[in-house]
């Protein structure tokens, strides 16, 4: 398949993550860089077919039974299967949505669940962590947002201690646009594989979007060692964001496993 036809997705995404006006208070974007100056564009609002058509698909927002975030009770021990990385670099390009900063990445990565592959549209963070380790908050929580060719979703969620700093994350939290819209850094390269743990263990359930409209089907991989930063690069996302984590959910029978056979 073309990435080019991708693109419908990957737009169609960004306007899925975009919360909603009555979620958080925010002002209306303003642009910072000149239209059409970008190379992933991100429509603010889709055109009516398009909005039609993913009416159709979605549940009514929060009224789903397999919603997230969840708390993890799971043993998990042993190696995982099921689950590759095959991360390119991107070029920087880093928007505040109005509820987090985010990372729109160049087409051409991707993971594969089961021989399935989902392109990486985009990373974003939330502070404190939105899943729950045995009923433990962690301090920050990195969501890598995958789409495939139908619209599906799968989303991997890399959980962050306070600890050391995260140095690759300076290059992202000392460029959030300060107020919403989004900037670009063609000379800045980012590389996704960077944000993810060494050992890649993970667990994984059916579940939804974190923001409206919490649309359900979407695959969920968590991480199961997670990283570190520092004080400081946490507070930066808080002072700007406050705290973005949505409580947890029942799991109304869901089972948490830990790879996908
Ligand atoms: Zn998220």
């Amino acid at each position: 398949m073309k990435t080019d036809s991708l693109t419908p997705y990957f737009s169609l995404l960004r306007q899925l993550i975009t919360p909603a006006p009555d979620q958080r208070t925010w002002k209306k974007p303003a642009r910072l860089i000149p239209p059409g100056t970008l190379t992933c564009g991100c429509p603010r609002m889709p055109d009516k077919g398009r909005l039609w058509s993913l009416a159709s698909m979605l549940p009514a927002a929060g009224t789903g039974s397999q919603q997230s975030p969840v708390d993890i009770f799971s043993d998990c021990e042993g190696p995982s299967s099921g689950l590759e990385f095959h991360y390119r670099s991107s070029h920087l390009n880093v928007e505040h949505t109005g509820f987090t900063a985010q990372v729109n990445y160049e087409q051409g990565s991707h993971i594969t669940l089961l021989g399935q592959s989902f392109q990486l549209v985009q990373f974003h963070f939330h502070t404190p962590s939105e899943h729950l380790m045995r009923g433990e908050a962690l301090d920050m929580e990195l969501h890598l947002v995958h789409m495939d060719t139908e619209g599906r979703l799968a989303v991997v969620g890399v959980l962050f201690r306070e600890g050391p700093p995260k140095d690759e994350l300076d290059d992202i939290l000392e460029r959030i646009p300060p107020a919403p819209g989004q900037l670009d850094f063609p000379e800045i390269t980012i590389r996704a594989e960077d944000f993810l743990p060494g050992e890649r263990s993970f667990f994984t359930y059916m579940g939804s979007l974190t923001m409206l409209p919490y649309t359900e089907g979407v695959r969920w991989v968590v991480m199961k060692n997670q990283l570190t930063a520092s004080r400081a690069q946490i507070q930066r996302l808080e002072d700007i964001f406050g705290k973005t984590a949505r409580a947890v959910q029942p799991l109304n029978g869901r089972k948490i496993s830990c790879s996908i056979t």
